[in-house]
């Protein structure tokens, strides 16, 4: 078996054949059972991970809970010299860790070092936001009187992750939460758990040099029961969840019960609307790329296609040669376009979506295929598929991890607009047209409906400089850039009276 390097790249990440799954920035230990990682590459055993049990919990909670009495006192600029040293280290990591995450996610050895390209860009920012966490200032209506306000930090911040981006996610919330003065918590997927046990020892490295606390940055390698006493811990102030719908839903009102504050990153279904005066060579790369790319088990990949019917033919004949070419097998090799996807039982949920689509009435141009035999023994590659479908269908409807794009065909504009809003997901969306009336219609607020809307590029990838996030069952919650800081800080108000008497505000006369 080819190795391409990964035994070395474990070996420089501190991934061992035995690993333990807490770490509160220190040595790590754990009192849970033991899973495996299994790559869906090759299907060899990376590594075992003992998770953390319910007794590491609470060690985790007491420490960070003390740790974060430190932390929101050292300015923020000087946390922000913290981030720049992850950055920093980051940097150096990043061929080995962006070997581990296409390793053991499954996703190309590209988008593995893209992930952690991400994750040293966002360090960048949050270092130079460090000293931009501005209030603003108004005038009173009293005189002598100066209003203002101010952000301060929330305390504990919990980041639950999803298995697609198994570092990145956790660098976005993180990055901003430290320099916004908070303490972290990380509970990764239990699907990529050497990812979050080779992010902690980078973390570490920078902790010890800087002669910090334990507590500010924790990870429990855990399963969902550790994830939900998270969500129902009084003590975590926020909680940032990135994962299903299904999971979210619970989250979401688990978390409100209790008052406490969260971040929602759910499900997309989304979808790229080709006009009439589309750029087809564009259109077909950025069709395709958003399909296929780690495996369609993007929360941005393209799912639907919005066709109009004078270029409808032309796509579909042009899709189905492109996605002849595409070569599939093992993400390490950069010969290859697809990868694996996570597991079998995501291939069972491919063939599942497949079964479905048929049966609702579905017309397959490119048929879909479980891949077999040498190369493929992981048991996780399947073929990438589109089919011609209504977008009322029920499975179109759904977010189905994996590389099945459905077509639709439309005829005027407002009608391709109204399919594109009508799924119950809303993350991000595209329009291909060189038409500037189009372009700013589907902008508009008549257009889409979506957190990310896009014009002339696809669906997939962001940029961390811009706020991340989606609308209606993609849970409302932004990520990364922009003004996303303010989730993770709490906002006072102040006013100052600098007289010697007391007018109360709205002219009020209270005399004794
Ligand atoms: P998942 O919902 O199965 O798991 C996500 C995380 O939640 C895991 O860490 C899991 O252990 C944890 N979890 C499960 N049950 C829990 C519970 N009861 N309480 C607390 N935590 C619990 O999702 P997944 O299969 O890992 O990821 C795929 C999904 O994530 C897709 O729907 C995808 O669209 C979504 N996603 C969204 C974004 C976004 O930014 N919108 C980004 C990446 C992935």
């Amino acid at each position: 078996v080819k190795d391409f390097g990964i035994e070395k790249s474990l070996k420089n990440l501190g991934i061992k054949d035995e690993n333990k799954g807490t770490s509160t920035g220190g040595k790590f230990f754990a009192s849970g059972k033991t899973i495996e990682s299994y790559s869906p590459a090759d299907g060899r055993l990376i590594g075992k991970v003992k998770l953390s049990g319910e007794k590491d919990y609470d060690r985790v909670m007491e420490s960070a809970q003390k740790a974060f009495l430190e932390f929101r006192t050292m300015p923020a600029p000087k946390r922000g010299e913290i981030v720049r040293q992850l950055g920093q280290k980051l940097r150096e990591y990043k061929d080995d860790l962006g070997k581990l995450v296409s390793y053991e996610m499954g996703k190309s050895l590209q988008e593995g070092l893209g992930e952690v390209q991400e994750m040293i860009d966002i360090c960048d920012f949050a270092v130079g936001l460090s000293r931009q966490l501005h209030g603003y200032t108004m005038h009173s209506e009293r005189p002598g009187h100066r209003m203002y306000e101010q952000y301060h930090p929330l305390g504990i911040v919990s980041i639950i992750t999803a298995f697609n981006f198994p570092v990145a996610v956790w660098a976005w919330n993180t990055a901003l939460a430290w320099i916004c003065g908070n303490v972290t918590i990380w509970k990764p997927s239990e699907k990529t758990p050497l990812c979050a046990v080779a992010c902690q020892n980078i973390m570490n490295e920078v902790l010890k040099e800087n002669n910090l606390p334990e507590g500010i940055s924790s990870v429990m390698v855990a399963d969902h029961e550790i994830g939900q006493k998270l969500v129902d811990d009084k003590r975590v102030a926020l909680v940032s969840f990135t994962g299903s719908t299904r999971v979210g839903r619970m989250v979401s009102s688990k978390v409100a019960e209790r008052f406490g504050k969260s971040i929602l990153e759910l499900g997309g279904n989304n979808a790229i609307i080709i006009s009439k005066d589309a750029d087809l060579d564009m259109s077909i790369i950025g069709a395709v790329f958003g399909a296929v790319g780690t495996a369609g088990q993007r929360c941005t990949s393209t799912r639907r296609l919005i066709i109009h019917e004078s270029v409808y033919d032309e796509v579909k004949n042009r899709l189905a040669k492109a996605y002849g070419q595409l070569k599939i097998g093992n993400p390490l090799d950069e010969n290859m376009h697809v990868g694996p996807l996570i597991d079998v039982e995501a291939v069972n949920q491919y063939e599942l979506a497949i079964e479905k689509c048929k049966a609702e009435g579905g017309k397959f141009v490119v048929e879909g295929e479980v891949l077999e035999g040498k190369e493929y023994e992981s048991g996780c590659y399947v073929k990438p598929c589109i089919a011609e479908v209504e977008n009322s269908f029920e499975i179109v409807q759904h977010e189905t991890f994996a590389p099945i794009l459905y077509l639709i065909k439309y005829s005027t504009l407002e009608e391709a607009i109204a399919i594109q809003n009508d799924v119950p997901q809303g993350l991000s969306s595209a329009i291909m047209t060189q038409n500037l009336r189009e372009a700013e219609l589907f902008l508009s607020h008549a257009g889409s409906d979506c957190g990310i809307a896009n014009v002339n590029i696809g669906t997939s990838g962001a940029e961390i400089g811009g706020a991340f996030g989606g609308e209606k069952e993609t849970g409302g919650g932004r990520e990364s850039g922009s003004d996303v800081w303010k989730y993770y800080m709490r906002r006072q108000t102040n006013t100052i009276n600098y007289t010697a008497s007391l007018p109360l505000a709205q002219g009020i006369k209270f005399d004794l």
